[in-house]
């Protein structure tokens, strides 16, 4: 029996924060290890997500809605503009900064959740495909959090606890949130989403994995990337033709 799209998003959904949840006990445990597996895995989950906006959810979202290119730009400065708060206050030293910059992680993660949804509402392809990648990027997610809270001053204990919730339960808390009005909306609004989704993904694969990972140059991240676009555009051919 076909899982049905509902069942596909909780799936995806919850795995998310499970994965989310992995990548912080990963680097309270295995600090060395996790900050190596962190970079191939932003660099594998990136190829994949520059690959399905560009070949896939994108034109689709505009098959459904000419103007979705208007709402992906949108989607994309959100994104922008929400994780600049991140980036502010993560660089200062300042008791606060932990607060503030768990907030952009928390929008984030959140709009993370509606892009399950909405991929998924579209296409169960576009779904497995932008979800797979999500969920691997979930656990460099987890990781980055559990950095971010720990350098703000809390302690390790409780990092470990407000990284889970902020950056892993929001997730599926922003699947399920928007899935009672995504799955009744005309497919021309839902071909806006769809490009406000591919937007997100566009950003969180050239803005926000690649250049991290660049930060952190280890010998084979270009392949783990050329091993994401790979995969993507495999099964973009196999599957949509
Ligand atoms: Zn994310």
């Amino acid at each position: 029996m076909e899982p049905t799209t509902f069942q596909w998003i909780a799936l995806f959904g919850i795995t998310a924060a499970v994965i989310n949840g992995i990548g912080i006990y990963a680097i309270h445990r295995y600090r060395e290890y996790a900050e190596k597996a962190k970079t191939y895995l932003m660099c594998f989950a990136a190829g994949i997500l520059i690959t399905v906006p560009l070949t896939l959810a994108l034109p689709k979202a505009i098959g459904k809605a000419p103007r979705a290119g208007f709402v992906a730009l949108g989607g994309f400065l959100f994104m922008y503009l929400s994780n600049q708060l991140v980036k502010k206050y993560t660089e200062g030293k300042d008791a606060a900064f932990g607060v503030t910059a768990a907030e952009g992680i928390g929008i984030h993660s959140f709009i993370d959740g509606i892009v399950y949804t909405v991929t998924f509402q579209a296409s169960v392809l576009i779904g497995i495909l932008a979800g797979l990648g999500m969920v691997i990027h979930e656990f460099a997610e987890g990781v980055i959090t559990y950095l971010v809270l720990t350098k703000g001053g809390i302690s390790k204990r409780t990092s470990i606890l407000y990284s889970f919730l902020i950056a892993g339960l929001t997730t599926p808390i922003g699947a399920f949130i928007v899935y009672p009005l995504v799955s009744t909306i005309k497919d021309t609004t839902l071909g806006l989403m769809l490009g406000f989704a591919s937007g997100v993904l566009l950003y969180v694969s050239s803005s926000h994995l690649l250049p991290e990972a660049r930060e952190h140059e280890e010998e084979h991240s270009s392949i783990a990337l050329l091993a994401g676009v790979g995969l993507a555009l495999m099964i973009v051919l196999l599957k949509s033709s």
